[in-house]
């Protein structure tokens, strides 16, 4: 069984791959991508599982983190002055946000969301190949999130539950 260091390392890795095929769909949708420093259209306060909140806080902890102590409850704390203070480590959903993302809703349909800001119509097919496979990579973090609430002092958490971005800057976290 994998240790906590070693389950926030395939967390590291996931999050290079993701940053891998957002950086090539990017370039297949040039033309529409709007996505700029400046723009926080999809910033908000998230909701994480336990592995993705602690291996952020764990590469956190060298870090000087500025938060804005005046963000309303629905806001991303560490939204300052529209840039994010956090973007090296930012979860793997502000990663993917803009581009068109593919994944399956409640009725186990296909579904496509993509920025209104980027796509202002969807003139272009979207398909497989040139949109993000949302539900691929939720279900790799849903996977290592069960093996990290399998560890001893995680086991705390459900499958399910889920913790507010926000409480990363609470400091303090108990890795
Ligand atoms: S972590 Fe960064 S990218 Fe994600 S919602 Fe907050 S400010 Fe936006």
């Amino acid at each position: 069984m994998a240790d906590k260091k070693e389950i926030f390392e395939k967390y590291r890795k996931l999050t290079d791959k993701t940053d891998r095929l957002t950086e090539s769909l990017e370039k297949v949708h040039r033309q529409h991508m709007q996505c700029r420093l400046g723009c926080s259209f999809c910033c908000m306060d998230y909701s994480l599982f336990p592995v993705e909140f602690y291996a952020i806080a764990d590469q956190l902890k060298a870090e000087e983190i500025r938060i804005n102590p005046e963000a309303k409850s629905d806001e991303c704390i560490f939204l300052v002055n529209n840039a994010c203070t956090i973007y090296a480590f930012r979860p793997m959903i502000c990663r993917t946000h803009g581009l068109p993302l593919l994944y399956t809703n409640e009725d186990g349909e296909w579904e496509l969301s993509a920025c209104e800001l980027n796509f202002t119509e969807f003139e272009e097919e979207f398909h497989s190949e040139n949109a993000f496979p949302q539900d691929k990579f939720n279900s790799r973090l849903f996977m290592l999130n069960k093996e990290f609430i399998a560890l001893d002092d995680f086991n705390r958490y459900g499958e399910f539950d889920l913790i507010p971005l926000r409480e990363l800057g609470a400091g303090n976290i108990q890795l």
